[in-house]
């Protein structure tokens, strides 16, 4: 079993660390990830600018690049293997709902998933790694169950885990990603520059929430496990966009 394991908050992370080391009890793992906090970089590839792989004390790999340029160049080019898993994470802080569509954490893993392979994306529902061992013990186990029945085709799974004792953990939930509200606005200061500058604000808080969302599983202290998929087609609009288009 050889594992590709990738983040978005930069080779460094506690959260990388302790995955790769939870990862060591399946087989072969190497790491390969942002050198600098990539958070929020979503499914972006670098275009402009060669990328270059450097290998750290801990044995870690390094990409100036974002989290997908580094799934992508460790499948397509830098490894002589071809991995059977790629996990992303341990990401400090969850990834829910529409979070899904920003996260380098899910973009990595999703990265994986579209060159062909089982991935999984672990976040941890806190930004200071409190109860990191619970969430090392989930990906241990959710690898383990994916080792044992693999599924039948490569799947995407997006695993969020709360920041709770493993004594105090309710379980796993199937769940699907809820929606958030609006974001809140942008921060807005001036420079010493004299030049209005802008820091996006945090996300809109949990709209769709009840049972069987991602929030809910989360809420009520279970891991919330959710299968997603790239499509972004959208068959409802078909009704609509159909009739409107036959007027061109
Ligand atoms: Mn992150």
């Amino acid at each position: 079993m050889r594992i590709l394991v990738s983040n978005d908050d930069g080779y460094f992370s506690p959260g990388i660390a302790a995955l790769a080391q939870a990862m060591q009890a399946f087989g072969e793992v190497t790491v390969v990830a942002p050198e600098a906090d990539r958070s929020g970089a979503s499914n972006s590839l670098t275009l402009d600018r060669p990328l270059y792989v450097r290998r750290s004390s801990q044995g870690f790999y390094y990409v100036n690049g974002t989290p997908t340029d580094c799934v992508h160049v460790a499948v397509t080019g830098f490894l002589d293997h071809r991995p059977d898993l790629v996990v992303s994470g341990i990401n400090n802080s969850a990834n829910l709902a529409e979070d899904t569509l920003y996260s380098g954490t899910v973009a990595a893993a999703m990265e994986g998933y579209l060159l062909g392979l089982p991935a999984i994306a672990f976040s941890l529902a806190s930004r200071s790694f409190e109860h990191l061992e619970t969430a090392v013990a989930v990906a241990q186990q959710v690898v383990r169950r994916l080792i044992d029945q693999p599924f039948a085709k490569a799947r995407l799974l997006n695993v969020n885990i709360p920041a709770v004792p493993m004594d105090e953990l309710q379980g796993y939930a199937l769940t699907r990603l809820g929606r958030r509200h609006v974001a809140q606005p942008v921060e807005t200061a001036v420079s010493p520059r004299g030049e209005t500058v802008y820091w996006v604000g945090p996300p809109g808080g949990q709209r769709e929430a009840g049972p069987g969302t991602d929030f809910h599983a989360l809420n009520q202290s279970r891991v919330s496990v959710t299968p997603l998929q790239v499509d972004l087609g959208d068959s409802d609009g078909f009704q609509e966009v159909g009739p409107w288009l036959e007027k061109m």
